[in-house]
């Protein structure tokens, strides 16, 4: 295994730089760094701001500006990760702390009208630019007509306010819907068809007939919806969570709705969507809007089928001729419809997917097809036991490209999804050299037990192959400049890159490049079993969609133009585009409510999931279509040609339409729908 050292000293002829992340292993550490980083970027500003016009350059404005954010996001990035995965309490609070201070810190920039001065005086004067960096200038000037620096200096000021009233409502909304909670209290017979091994875990059983639901915990809530045959129960479940937060945040969001409706309209765009979506591929609200409402027509049909289905079902269980599916019912009777109807036991499939098998078959898969090398290195220092340090290596030419840290397994108080956290952007240094990134994976896989491996389902599979993509994105970038390295493209692109791979694991011939049964691995996963979740997946693939548009609708329609001075009736809406997409809810429900998504950054993004998808599918076609499919090195590198190495650094519509070879298409979208 080689050393750090080792591996840095390859960099050399690349004129690159492969740096550890120096991780802080205090508290006053972290503290200090994070003082001492908002330090030398105020000093940095400083000496952009004072600089003699004259003699001002390119790199000692836009590209100065661009490598001081870009040394404190190396800082607050590391701190973030540290804050998601350091066993130490104390570390995990003092990097939640600096991450919000500098995240302060960061806003503050935006705010400076000295800085703003500089730039726009030097603007102007720039001299030919490359691709890049005239998107650094154009999009750092975006950034600041955005915060209001175009207006009158009285109107910026009531911008600046309305924002800054803005920002700690959005944090109140996050923080009532993980506060909120709501227990409902059931007897066994009320639970019917809810498994007992769960109601016996602990907290769920509260007495001699008493089972205590929180409506609040997601599993716990999806576990009644799925499985418990008493349609009261049901009902009580899914209307109480349409009530969660009610009190304190409907009030809240319609004020949140109503500022940034008020943001726009001064900053001069018809709506929120319009000044959110500027900086997407979207465009505008408009754009969004249409592929929504497109889809919504497209996938009807599918609906309607699968609901048709449901209904049979339903029908056949009450004995009632005129029985509807409604809100409160879709997921038991599609539960029911996948059980009965596919019997797929995805249990059945972890021993095809031990943990170690499954991450050197990934590796094996993306080192051929991106022409990459992995190997581990000696970490100089992890943050938990268990955690490895990898080094990506060109294969055809030995040039180091960045470093990866896997930590897979569950911990206390580590991050609890599965994620990529980019902690190093790539970009060129002052000096000339190229800093290569770096990237962890935090991800929470189930541990070895009583004699077993980890095992893995075939969903986790999937999850690792999407969430690798990511650190490939981060890694393989070419980027000059930080802001444009890795995965910062547009939030609606971000994911497809990610989504295209999860078609890996649902492919026969690459499964059985390494999924093997680890008490015998001759034998591979039995094709029957992949086609019946390639078949479950279609078969539930209208009522996901649907639900999914009819968020993306009620957040465009929430966050869309409206008539001067008519304030938005944000449950109104949302009821009544639930009702018009999905499903009708009650008249009183306050969904929007415990939404997180719609004041987490998503507002007026939550299209962005499906927009994604869409390219994901088209993208795959590449792959498909060539001589060895998804194992294919052509398409393969392509792909890293042109989408992972350009990052944002040029509009990431070139770079799809590169990869394709084509114009876009929804077409593949709609066929993996199932709409003809
Ligand atoms: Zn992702």
């Amino acid at each position: 295994m080689r050393t750090v050292a080792e591996f840095q000293a390859l960099a050399a002829p690349y004129h690159s730089e492969i740096r550890v992340p120096p991780f802080e292993t205090t508290p006053a550490q972290i503290r200090d760094a994070a003082t001492a980083a908002m330090a030398a970027g105020d000093a940095a500003i400083d000496r952009l701001v004072r600089q003699d016009p004259a003699s001002a350059t390119f790199e000692s404005t836009f590209g100065a500006l661009d490598a001081l954010r870009s040394d404190a996001q190396l800082v607050a990035a590391r701190f973030d990760l540290i804050q998601q995965s350091n066993p130490g309490r104390d570390m995990r609070d003092a990097g939640e702390e600096a991450v919000k201070k500098m995240q302060d810190w960061d806003i503050g920039i935006g705010y400076r009208e000295d800085l703003y001065a500089a730039l726009k005086a030097f603007a102007p004067r720039a001299p030919a630019l490359s691709v890049e960096d005239r998107r650094l200038l154009d999009f750092t000037m975006r950034d600041f007509r955005r915060e209001g620096f175009e207006l009158p200096p009285a109107e910026r000021k009531q911008v600046e306010a309305l924002f800054k009233e803005l920002s700690p409502l959005e944090n109140d909304f996050q923080t009532n819907v993980i506060k909120a909670r709501m227990p409902l209290v059931f007897t066994r017979a009320q639970l019917a068809g809810v498994p007992d091994s769960f109601l016996a875990s602990p907290g769920v059983k509260t007495g001699d007939d008493a089972y205590t639901i929180l409506v609040n915990v997601t599993p716990q809530r999806l576990m009644v919806e799925q499985n418990c045959s008493d349609a009261a129960t049901r009902l009580k479940v899914s209307t109480a969570e349409l009530h969660l937060a009610e009190d304190v945040n409907v009030p809240l969001f319609n004020r949140i709705v109503a500022l940034r409706a008020e943001i726009a309209r001064r900053l001069g765009y018809a709506s929120w969507d319009d000044y959110q979506i500027e900086v997407k591929m979207a465009k505008n609200g408009a754009t969004a809007t249409q592929f929504i409402e497109d889809l919504i027509r497209g996938i009807k049909p599918k609906f309607d089928a699968e609901l048709a289905e449901l209904r049979a079902l339903k029908m056949a269980d009450t004995g009632d001729p005129k029985a509807q599916i409604n809100f409160s019912d879709w997921r038991y009777y599609q539960n029911q419809v996948v059980k009965r109807k596919y019997t797929v036991d995805s249990e059945a499939l972890r021993v095809y997917f031990p943990y170690e098998r499954v991450l050197q078959g990934m590796f094996a898969i993306y080192q051929s097809i991106f022409g990459l090398k992995f190997e581990q290195l000696q970490a100089p220092y992890v943050w938990a036991d268990g955690v490895t340090l990898w080094g990506v290596t060109d294969a055809r030419t030995g040039e180091p490209m960045g470093l990866f840290y896997l930590d897979m397994f569950p911990r206390e108080g580590k991050y609890n999804h599965f994620a990529e956290f980019s902690i190093q952007a790539g970009r060129v240094l002052p000096s000339g050299t190229y800093l290569r990134p770096a990237a962890a994976l935090l991800c929470n896989f189930p541990p070895p037990s009583g004699g077993a491996p980890s095992l893995l389902d075939h969903q986790e599979v999937t999850t690792l192959f999407h969430e690798f993509g990511h650190a490939m994105h981060a890694i393989l970038t070419r980027a000059h400049r930080g802001r444009f390295s890795g995965t910062s493209v547009p939030r609606d692109f971000v994911e497809a890159p990610s989504q295209m791979l999860e078609n890996w694991t649902y492919d026969k011939s690459v499964l059985d490049t390494f999924a093997a049964d680890y008490r015998d691995p001759s034998k591979k996963v039995p094709p029957e079993i992949l086609s019946r979740l390639q078949e479950v997946r279609l078969a539930t693939i209208g009522v996901f969609y649907r639900r999914q548009l009819s968020f993306a609708l009620l957040d465009l329609r929430i966050h869309g133009p409206r008539p001067a001075g008519s304030p938005v009736d944000c449950l109104g809406e949302t009821n009544r585009t639930l009702g018009e997409v999905f499903f009708p809810v009650p008249e009183d429900s306050a969904f929007i409510a415990y939404f997180s998504h719609l004041a987490g950054g998503y507002d007026a993004g939550y299209y962005g999931y499906a927009w994604a998808d869409s390219i994901a599918a088209d993208m795959a076609t590449v792959f498909k279509a060539a001589p060895r499919g998804f194992l294919d090195p052509g398409a393969g590198m392509r792909m890293r040609q042109e989408i992972y190495s350009q990052g944002d650094a040029r509009d990431v519509s070139v770079s799809i339409e590169d990869f394709l070879g084509r114009p876009r298409s929804i077409v593949p979208f709609l066929t993996k729908l199932g709409i003809k």
